[in-house]
């Protein structure tokens, strides 16, 4: 099976998706995602063609298919917010721009979190602002991603989300984003991940899985907390998230980690070597390394 797999990767103003790609390709990646600035913030920069050109000749020669290259919009953003919702939606009309202009077709967004109003108002809040922002000819797909169900966050069951999608117009621009963290935390137990796909083809549909987020999780099963751990360390474990990885339905879906850094020792709280290498390396090779953690220390 073609596995397609990368990890998040820092997008810089001054190399732009110029060191996407780099970084991606340094953990022997075929697919990434980046915000198109910082996460916790919506300060963004214009597009330098000449980067991204640079960028997709690098892609080339190293195939990566653009398919495979997603953008994150930053978890700021809250459609459900009634107080904010005006500058939610035009920052996202502007951050599916961005988007085409890189040539990226997937944004992943986090639905929204219910925070003044009740859920089903809120499902309808994200609707309006969906079909606002998706009312263009441009080939960017939203995909709203699983939530685990911390707070009053909308998205954490697959009827909520199938709720969001029955509302939107453009059917072709809507998709969904695995999390398997997430879905972990939601109550979902990815062990029985053929029912878990089973029952959102028959809610949503399974063509609409796009993205997959492969995390492991710190806390257990239906707990809502949304801490991710690296692979195999968490309460989900290496070998289900490897039929997950594996799993022909999702063959052609790129499969994105979102785990920690890991810190200079067990007491540091800093976190500082990425983990994508060697995560990657071990899902390659199908066997869990519980070395991992100190392999990655010793080879920063
Ligand atoms: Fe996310
Ligand atoms: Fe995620
Ligand atoms: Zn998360």
């Amino acid at each position: 099976m073609n596995l397609i797999i990368g990890s998040h990767v820092s997008y810089k103003n001054s190399t732009q998706l110029l060191g996407s790609v780099e970084q991606a390709i340094s953990y022997n990646s075929n697919a990434f995602m980046f915000y198109t600035g910082a996460p916790q913030n919506t300060n963004r920069s214009s597009i330098d063609d000449n980067l991204t050109s640079e960028a997709y000749k690098l892609m080339r020669e190293n195939n990566i298919n653009l398919e495979n290259v997603i953008v994150h919009a930053p978890y700021i953003v809250n459609l459900a917010n009634t107080s904010n919702f005006d500058f939610s939606v035009s920052f996202l009309i502007e951050e599916v721009k961005r988007c085409h202009k890189l040539g990226v077709k997937y944004l992943v967004l986090h639905p929204g979190s219910a925070v003044n109003s009740p859920k089903k108002e809120a499902i309808n809040l994200i609707a309006k602002g969906l079909n606002l922002i998706l009312n263009n000819n441009y080939d960017v797909t939203i995909l709203l991603e699983t939530m685990a169900g911390k707070g009053r966050e909308v998205g954490s069951s697959f009827e909520e989300l199938r709720d969001i999608i029955s509302l939107v117009k453009n059917k072709d621009k809507i998709g969904v984003c695995l999390d398997t963290c997430h879905l972990n935390d939601a109550g979902y137990s990815i062990e029985k991940i053929d029912d878990i796909l089973n029952e959102f083809d028959e809610m949503i549909g399974i063509d609409k899985i796009k993205c997959v987020h492969v995390n492991d999780s710190k806390n257990d099963l239906g707990s809502h907390k949304d801490r991710h751990e690296n692979i195999g360390f968490g309460t989900i474990g290496f070998s289900n998230l490897l039929r997950v990885i594996y799993h022909q339905k999702l063959e052609k879906v790129p499969k994105i980690l979102e785990t920690p850094y890991v810190t200079k020792d067990d007491n540091s709280k800093e976190r500082l070597y990425p983990p994508y290498k060697h995560e990657i390396e071990m899902i390659r090779n199908k066997e869990f390394n519980e070395k991992l953690i100190s392999n990655i220390r010793e080879s920063n």
